[in-house]
């Protein structure tokens, strides 16, 4: 049987993997991919529109972006980094709409104001000093404030209904904020992938295994999931894009580079409404402040959502245990995870992490009535019989080594490349799939570092990422310019 091979090999059928495919079609329209999806169909788990919660993430209204340093001034690094990485999807996917990749921009994103709102006179001043401090910055500039009741009742009407006027409030506001489908930007990436030769697309096949040969590219078994045929493919490149399947991919790949991760499953859950009367009255993503001992990804938010066409209100997320890695996985997930070399970082993070715990098993313990109290706290008047709760997407936090403390737990995404730079697996899932692009141009930077330095995939990268190689805020006119550029585009500008 021979044996098919292939330039590079796109592990899973998220966004992660298709927007590499898409990015390296472009740059080289010759080159040879294989994608494999264990789904009937791609996009079904984190990328899929209700299994996340969709906030175009560029820190407008996430409070957990601007920690408080300890003299009490505001810490924006880590926004400034994720807004600027967030405009280079903005640009991306502007390039895309030109090329005509989506029927309509608005089919994958649409413009919800991002808002914060806060209550109690601690949390109101951090809110005061954030918005001091981020309106004087050009990538957040014309963000508003106010501590009016009148003018946040104009803001966000649900949210100031039936709240007591004596309690003190404040909220900010950015008119261009989006709200995202990435599960339709995963289908109608690989759909049109899929028309261009040199692309295939298996679903229904699971990768089981890898084997390193001797011209340093690899043989990886895949399974077909529904008779269990086995076959075999050979890739120069292969990419871990499985999501919560990377990490049991990574360890069966055998790098020296993966040894010692682990892996800790979180779940969550929405209240969803669908109720038109309520859903009408809402039009923005408003972020609260998570609470105390919760993981960063458990902020509470009111947003509103747009999902293939149709709009709907979500609350959450509320934080849940399984043992498995995606929604569609093994409750074996964990266990069959842990290896004598992981086993320490693991043991040190359970227990160093009691808040964690804590809190997951508060969450867990969670009745409906009990998550409508929390809804009440930002929606007073909402209403138990207008709301369901969905289950969203798993997410696989990273468990590493760390020489100080045995084991570290991060809540961000980290790429893990072969020294060779022909394998590399992506872990974690925030900020996520906002910063997709950003991530899949820095694996390309370090994977196929020849031909990202050569002039013809320079120039093609410009033309998808006009600021490609500049610092946005280094040059205000050139933020100005590709601002004016995606907003139109993507018809996010505010009216
Ligand atoms: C609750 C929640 C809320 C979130 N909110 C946001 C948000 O508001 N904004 C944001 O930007 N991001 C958000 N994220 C993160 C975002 O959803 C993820 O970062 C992103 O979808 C990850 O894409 P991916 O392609 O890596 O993974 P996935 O979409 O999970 O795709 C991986 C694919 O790999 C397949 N696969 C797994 N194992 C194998 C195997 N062995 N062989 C073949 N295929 C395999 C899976 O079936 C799956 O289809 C959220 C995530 C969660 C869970």
């Amino acid at each position: 049987m021979a044996v098919k091979s292939v330039d590079v090999l796109l592990v899973g059928g998220g966004v992660m993997s298709a927007t590499l495919g898409v990015l390296l079609k472009q740059l080289e329209p010759s080159i040879n991919i294989l994608m494999i999806e264990r789904n009937e169909k791609v996009g079904l788990e984190s990328s899929d529109g209700w299994n996340n919660a969709g906030t175009g993430h560029a820190a407008y209204c996430e409070l957990n972006y601007t920690p408080e340093r300890p003299d009490g001034s505001i810490d924006m690094d880590k926004a400034v980094s994720i807004n600027s990485a967030f405009e280079i999807s903005l640009q991306f996917w502007s390039y895309l709409v030109n090329k005509g990749f989506f029927p309509d921009p608005q089919h994958f994103i649409n413009r919800t104001p991002h808002q914060s709102f806060v209550w109690g006179e601690d949390n109101v001043e951090f809110l005061r000093k954030r918005h001091a401090a981020m309106s004087q910055h050009p990538l957040f500039a014309g963000m508003e404030y106010s501590e009016d009741p009148a003018v946040l009742a104009s803001w966000m009407p649900l949210i100031m209904d039936g709240r007591d006027p004596g309690e003190k409030v404040a909220g900010t506001r950015v008119l261009h904020g989006a709200d995202v489908d990435f599960g339709s930007i995963t289908r109608d990436l690989i759909y049109n992938l899929a028309k261009q030769p040199g692309f295939e697309l298996l679903v229904s096949h699971e990768v089981k295994g890898f084997k390193r040969l001797d011209d340093q590219s690899w043989s990886v078994t895949i399974r077909e999931t529904i008779q269990g045929k086995v076959d075999r493919v050979q890739s120069k490149f292969v990419f871990l894009g499985a999501g919560g399947g990377s990490l049991p991919l990574l360890q069966a790949a055998g790098i020296e580079e993966g040894v010692g991760y682990g892996g800790f499953p979180v779940s969550g859950q929405w209240l969803v409404c669908k109720k038109p009367e309520v859903v009408e009255r809402h039009s923005a993503k408003v972020y609260g402040k998570a609470p105390l001992g919760a993981p960063p990804m458990s902020v509470p938010h009111l947003d509103t959502r747009v999902i293939d066409g149709e709009k709907a209100l979500l609350f959450g997320p509320f934080a849940g245990f399984t043992t498995k890695f995606l929604k569609q996985g093994s409750f074996l997930d964990l266990i069959k995870s842990i290896r004598f070399n992981n086993l320490v970082p693991m043991m040190r993070v359970g227990i160093r992490h009691t808040d964690l715990t804590r809190y997951l098993i508060s969450e867990v313990m969670l009745s409906t009535e009990d998550r409508i109290e929390c809804l009440r706290s930002y929606y007073p008047q909402a209403q138990l019989d207008d709301w369901q709760l969905a289950i969203a997407g798993q997410r696989v936090q990273i468990i590493k080594k760390d020489k100080k403390l045995g084991g570290k737990l991060e809540f961000g995404t980290e790429v893990i490349r072969s020294a060779d730079g022909s394998l590399v697996a992506l872990l974690g899932a925030s900020p996520g799939a906002s910063t997709a692009v950003e991530t899949m141009i820095g694996i390309l930077e370090t994977s196929f570092a020849k031909e990202m330095a050569s002039e013809a995939w320079l120039e093609k990268l410009r033309d998808m990422v006009p600021s490609y190689g500049q610092v946005l805020v280094d040059d205000l006119e050139l933020l100005k310019r590709v601002r004016d550029y995606t907003l139109t585009t993507l018809k996010l500008t505010p009216p």
